[in-house]
């Protein structure tokens, strides 16, 4: 039987399984290809929403999912990927190291936060990318009401003002009063080496995130990046210091090193140079979606970003196209020309715009709105039945998040 193998169960890896199981389905071959989906565990997190508070309830369980569109699912985390071979190597939850050849694979191994070589921030930086990492910082979050009372306790650095720095620090006005107590001062400080926040958002937004930013009570130290830190707070390169027992880094986003072993052809993120039907064109057989692929947008010189608007409708072309492949059908080409932000600014609402150019067309409470839905509903998959989750799969279905 021909293999299909996909690596990663977030948003492209989830929905590039979908789309291929819903061509089987739709060619009467359902019982010719095996599907494959491997990942540490049977969840798609819901990165978007890791700068909320309660992040432990954003893994969503996808077993039954992948079961009701016919896709075997394997637990385990892959360390290398044999080219030439057509295989991939993974080690089990117990540490067994197990073999899976593939007749094609999609790559969706998303990214990770880069730790820049600062001084200290290995031991005390926390973070908001990775699940555990989110829960982690909940749960010193909720254990500081026991510290002693002091600056540094009631004080939370966020170093990075992008798109993330800029949603976590929203957020912790509502965290730490929930936390400390309605009635307690508190400082939330941002930190963005940049003399305007948001850089790379353009000018667009920025007025209503300093609005925002104002209204929060959110301090922005701008132009000054930090240079190191210790479990009292960070010193920042123009001599400054704040006095802090929360800092928490955002920015810098790499893809999979998985990629590495893929091609050569990456950007300095590390991401794949894909076909416009999302294959990596050096290495026969692979795919890739997500985070680990630089997937032209449209014919204007527009890329995907490292963002969930793009990893789903990326994971449904390559799902689609990766069992078209397979089959000798004719694949379709990835494009996502309409582009959207929405960025949540915590109690204050959110900001909406449209375009790469970043027009404002929403904000406060009416654009909160929006984004409460986007994260709550729209990146969610369909319940576990199969004919909905084949229908939701079709590539031609676009989710703007
Ligand atoms: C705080 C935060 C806020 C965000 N807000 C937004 C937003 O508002 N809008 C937006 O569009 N995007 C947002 N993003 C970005 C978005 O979450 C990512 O772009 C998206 O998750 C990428 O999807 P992906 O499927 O490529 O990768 P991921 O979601 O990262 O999934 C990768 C999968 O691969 C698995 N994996 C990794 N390595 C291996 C391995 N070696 N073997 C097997 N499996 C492996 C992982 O376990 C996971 O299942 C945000 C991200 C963060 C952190």
């Amino acid at each position: 039987m021909k293999k299909i193998l996909v690596i990663g169960s977030g948003f492209a890896g989830l929905w590039g399984a979908l789309g291929a199981a819903r061509v089987l389905e739709n060619e009467g071959k359902s019982g010719e290809v095996e599907i494959s989906l491997i990942s540490p565990e049977p969840v798609l997190h819901m990165r978007p929403r890791l700068h909320e508070h309660e992040p432990e309830i954003m893994a969503t369980p996808i077993a039954e999912h992948l079961a009701a569109a016919g896709v075997r699912y394997i637990q385990g985390s892959v360390v290398s990927i044999d080219r030439r071979d057509h295989s991939v190597e993974a080690v089990s939850p117990s540490g067994e190291r197990f073999k899976l050849g593939y007749d094609r694979l999609l790559l969706t191994t998303g990214s990770k936060m880069h730790r820049p070589p600062v001084p200290g921030i290995h031991e005390h930086a926390f973070s908001v990318d990775q699940y555990d990492e989110a829960v982690e910082l909940d749960q010193h979050l909720a254990a500081l009401a026991a510290q002693p009372q002091s600056a540094a306790r009631d004080t939370v650095v966020v170093v990075g003002g992008g798109f993330t720095g800029i949603e976590v620090a929203a957020e912790l006005p509502a965290r730490l009063r929930a936390a400390l107590g309605a009635d307690k001062a508190y400082r939330v400080v941002l930190i963005e080496r940049a003399e305007q926040i948001g850089p790379e958002l353009g000018p667009g937004p920025r007025p209503v995130i300093e609005e925002a930013m104002y209204r929060l009570n959110v301090e922005c130290l701008l132009g000054t990046s930090v240079v190191s830190l210790d479990e009292n707070g960070v010193t920042t390169a123009d001599g400054g210091r704040v006095e802090a027992r929360t800092v928490i880094w955002t920015g810098g986003m790499r893809a999979s090193a998985l990629t590495e072993q893929v091609s050569e052809l990456r950007d300095l993120s590390g991401r794949l140079h894909v076909t416009p039907d999302l294959r990596v064109p050096s290495a026969p057989g692979i795919f890739a979606a997500g985070d680990v692929a630089l997937a032209a947008t449209d014919d204007q010189g527009n890329h995907a970003m490292m963002a969930c608007q793009h990893a789903i409708n990326m994971g449904r072309h390559a799902g689609h196209n990766i069992a078209a492949d397979l089959l000798g059908l004719e694949t379709v080409a990835y494009r996502q020309p309409f582009y959207v932000t929405c960025l949540d600014l915590g109690g204050w609402g959110a900001v909406y715009t449209e375009g790469w150019e970043r027009s404002i067309k929403m904000i406060g409470a009416k654009a909160k709105a929006l984004k409460t839905q986007i994260n709550t509903e729209w990146i969610y998959p369909p319940v576990p039945e199969r004919a909905a989750l084949l229908d939701a799969a079709d590539w031609r279905n676009t989710v703007v998040a």
